[in-house]
């Protein structure tokens, strides 16, 4: 009996030795989505309004933050931005007034949002409740948040790319939508090489805007992130064409398919790894045309910025996926 509990108190010591290691895998980007999904979960509480309405707004702020030089990078875990005059007020003599009162009478937006007396635009939660605070403004459902979105950044295309997001984190019902797949899968016959810039080829635009996966024809094609269908049907250059808009805002070209998955529709939501359609030749003709170039995979990654979009290689990520995915299956 000693001796089983004497046993016992050995393996209760190993586990707790254990257990703050595999406790410290949880990297430190799975702190940062915690801990950011703790302040929208504060702010749905507080506001009524769903969590994944804040964390669209967050993540479209913070992916055309990235790619723009005119504003400062985000440095919390929130990536909404204000100009600190939208924040203070135009004719705030104090640009970095943290006061709410003389804010307020100055028709600044800037909120105190975790009760600490003050206004301060590189507080998480008072940048949160700020923007929280606009949408209120209008109301707490989908159509009211809309207009609020309209309102605040005047281009239909914000409030769309919004919408996505939204659409995609509901589905999941997580923010941590990190994980690629290749286009396509390992285990079919398939090369490619570094031919992004290159002369125009099959699917470009002015030069090569993409890399192209040779395959057999119907060789599926999957999409490659989490992401929402923006476009899917005919061009004259990429024939049978999908267009798919992942989490950060990243477009996903697939182009000369030689057709497209079953019941895969315009909005619909996707995951890494799901099936879209297949490796064909079409393009360069009237709808339909097909077998003019060998049959290949176009895969082109385009960047917005809020204003402009425009076309980067893909190939070291498809390099990376495909890495990513050979180590998972060892
Ligand atoms: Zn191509």
């Amino acid at each position: 009996m000693r001796k089983l509990f004497l046993l016992l108190l050995i393996m209760t010591f190993i586990i707790s030795i254990l257990a703050p290691a595999s406790f410290a895998a949880e990297t430190d980007q799975e702190k940062i989505y915690k801990a950011r999904m703790d302040l929208y979960s504060k702010m749905e509480s507080l506001t009524l309004i769903p969590w994944y309405y804040y964390a669209a707004i967050d993540q479209y702020e913070r992916s055309i933050r990235r790619v723009r030089n005119d504003i400062p990078k985000e440095e919390g875990l929130i990536g909404i931005y204000f100009k600190p005059e939208q924040w203070s007020g135009a004719l705030n003599p104090n640009p970095d007034d943290t006061s709410p009162f003389s804010i307020g009478i100055f028709g600044g937006i800037g909120k105190d949002g975790n009760g600490d007396g003050i206004a301060d635009l590189k507080n998480d939660e008072d940048v949160l409740y700020t923007f929280a605070s606009h949408l209120l403004n209008y109301g707490t459902d989908e159509e009211n948040i809309k207009i609020a979105l309209w309102d605040y950044y005047q281009r239909d295309r914000s409030v769309e790319l919004i919408m996505g997001k939204v659409k995609i984190y509901k589905t999941f019902g997580t923010i941590a939508l990190d994980k690629h797949a290749f286009p396509v899968p390992l285990r079919f016959n398939y090369s490619y090489k570094n031919t992004w810039g290159d002369a125009r080829g099959w699917g470009g635009r002015r030069i090569h805007e993409g890399t192209d996966i040779f395959a057999g024809y119907s060789t599926p094609v999957r999409a490659t992130g989490y992401g929402i269908v923006e476009i899917k049907g005919w061009n004259k250059y990429g024939g049978w064409r999908i267009g798919i808009r992942d989490i950060n805002n990243t477009y996903h070209y697939f182009a000369h398919l030689n057709g497209f998955a079953k019941d895969l529709k315009v909005g619909q939501v996707v995951e890494p790894g799901m099936l879209i359609g297949g490796v064909g030749s079409s393009g360069y003709g009237p709808p339909g045309t097909s077998g003019k170039f060998p049959p290949h995979l176009h895969y082109g990654m385009y960047k917005d910025n809020g204003h402009t979009e425009w076309s980067f290689d893909p190939y070291p990520h498809l390099k990376q996926w495909e890495r990513a995915e050979r180590q998972a299956k060892k």
